[in-house]
């Protein structure tokens, strides 16, 4: 992001008048990520170690969202697919990896997270092309991120007697998960690195519109030497998903993706043994009181909902502010957003790339028509976009109520709902005052302030004074309609073990 010099505005050839400067910039040159992200046509499905063709005899497209052309196609699995990959899984787990000591289960995993960093920047230009998110952010974030995890995860391996201080623990066995399309190596990391440590083996199910960086990930543990079957990729739409959790052999079955399939599923497995976790979606309040350094709350706003394109679970999608600050905060907001970059997401300038679909976008450009229905006041920068593929401005809405449908739906996309309080207590009612819990931002300057909060709000993450802060040693995961269970940290590695 250029940083203004003087308040003068320079004008696009370069001449100093004398304006009022934001709002403007001059034009930076494209700076495509050039880095080959070496994409094959086709994509087999992964099971036993090998990448075999779909008994079904059917393939899928990618599509790149940042244009709509297609980047590959993918395999679609059926049930008897799904099946031979839970075989795998169940010969692997009974030969190999269930048997093999924590410490040399923590090389394999050492040397995914080493194969991964070799290939890093291959990685972040596949992940998005293929999903739609900014380069920056896939490659700064989600790729070393990804790496971290199973690092971590390394970490633990040879040191489960320490999980459950007087306890044994023993994997589950067989774990069937399925992973949504915001955070596709990033999620795919959350699931099987845990999971793995343990010495479970797994099935796992990307999403149908980001495959292509989890089949890529394949290599990566063929590379690793990982003995055949422990991993098994399936790639598929939600039939395939359902195959997967439905799966007789799975002991555990661990989903992300939105609320209304994660209860599906809760049904479709009531009264079984399973073990399951969920992480689901969320409407999280960022609570800004008038004592906050402002200007860095105005960065932990923007952060946390226009970050790759609001298409994050745990999004500030609804931001509180005290009524004595609101007017300096909304203002400041507005003069940020109107300098946020949106467009091509491969080139390193782009703050806001293409949403990851079509049905995405429908979904965005209805849940804010609803809002200039129902009367709240829009505001979005007049920046030019693309002309092929999906594209959202970044959208301020004011004067939202709670009755407000983009007040408690997820919108999932780059909309922001500004509501105020006057009371702590108003604060702490209106931030729970949704169906979900995932997460939650505080600024203030008070520590005893930002303690209060973080006990009386009903969410899984609180971040005080900062927003979207990931961490693999944390534990994530949500309250009431956001899901249960944790992934990351001790916590999560728990959820894939069995207390012996
Ligand atoms: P989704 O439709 O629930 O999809 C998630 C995954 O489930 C995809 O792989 C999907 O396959 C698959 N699926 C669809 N129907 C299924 C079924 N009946 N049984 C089993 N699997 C099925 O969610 P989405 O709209 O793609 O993703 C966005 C949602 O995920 C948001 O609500 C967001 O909040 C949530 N999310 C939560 C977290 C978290 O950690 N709490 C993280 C990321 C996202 P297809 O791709 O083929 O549809
Ligand atoms: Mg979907």
């Amino acid at each position: 992001m250029p940083t203004l010099i003087s308040d003068q505005r320079i004008s696009r050839r370069g001449r100093a008048t004398p304006e009022l400067i934001f709002g403007d910039l001059w034009e930076f040159d494209p700076a495509p990520e050039t880095a080959d992200p070496r994409l094959q046509s086709r994509y087999d499905l992964f099971i036993d170690g090998k990448f075999v063709a779909p008994k079904t005899g059917r393939y899928f497209d990618s599509i790149n969202p940042a244009n709509e052309q297609k980047l590959a196609e993918i395999a679609l699995a059926g049930d008897s697919d799904v099946a031979a990959a839970y075989r795998a899984a169940q010969r692997a787990f009974e030969t190999t990896w269930g048997r093999m000591p924590g410490r040399e289960r923590a090389k394999y995993l050492y040397r995914i997270a080493r194969l991964l960093q070799d290939r890093a920047r291959e990685f972040a230009v596949a992940e998005t092309l293929d999903g739609g998110k900014p380069i920056k952010e896939s490659r700064d974030f989600d790729v070393p991120m990804t790496a971290a995890h199973f690092f971590y995860h390394a970490g633990w391996a040879d040191k489960l007697e320490y999980v459950a201080p007087g306890r044994r623990v023993a994997p589950l066995g067989l774990v069937g998960q399925v992973i949504p399309w915001n955070f596709p190596l990033l999620m795919l990391a959350w699931k099987v690195a845990p999971a793995l440590a343990m010495g479970n083996c797994v099935v796992l199910k990307p999403a149908e519109t980001t495959s292509i960086t989890c089949l890529k990930f394949a290599t990566i543990l063929q590379d690793a030497g990982l003995p055949p079957g422990v991993v098994n990729f399936v790639t598929g739409a939600g039939e395939t998903g359902a195959a997967v959790m439905a799966h007789p052999l799975a002991a555990k079955v661990a989903f992300t993706g939105s609320t209304e399939v994660g209860k599906a599923i809760m049904r479709s497995l009531a009264g079984t043994e399973r073990k399951m976790t969920l992480e689901l979606g969320g409407k999280a309040a960022n609570i800004v009181f008038d004592d906050a350094p402002l200007d860095q709350a105005v960065e932990g706003i923007v952060n946390g909902i226009f970050f790759n394109q609001g298409h994050v679970c745990c999004a500030g999608s609804r931001l509180l502010v005290q009524e004595s600050v609101a007017d300096r905060v909304l203002a400041k907001l507005k003069r940020r957003i109107q300098v946020l970059r949106v467009g091509d997401p491969i080139d390193k300038n782009t703050d806001i790339g293409a949403i990851n679909s079509r049905a995405q976008l429908r979904k965005i450009q209805q849940l804010v028509a609803s809002g200039v229905k129902e009367g709240a006041e829009l505001y979005q920068p007049s920046c030019s976009l693309p002309t092929k593929g999906f594209y959202f401005r970044p959208t301020l809405f004011s004067g939202v109520t709670m009755s407000h449908r983009i007040a408690r739906e997820e919108i999932f996309g780059p909309v922001l709902s500004v509501l105020t309080f006057r009371t702590v207590d108003e604060a702490i009612e209106r931030a729970n005052n949704t169906a979900y819990g995932l997460s939650a931002g505080v600024w203030t300057d008070k520590g005893s302030r930002i303690l209060k909060m973080s006990t009386a709000l009903k969410a899984g993450v609180v971040w005080a004074n900062t927003y979207n802060k990931f961490d693999p040693t944390s534990p994530f995961g949500g309250y009431k309609e956001s899901g249960f269970g944790r992934e990351g940290g001790r916590q999560g590695l728990l959820d894939y073990a069995r207390l012996v």
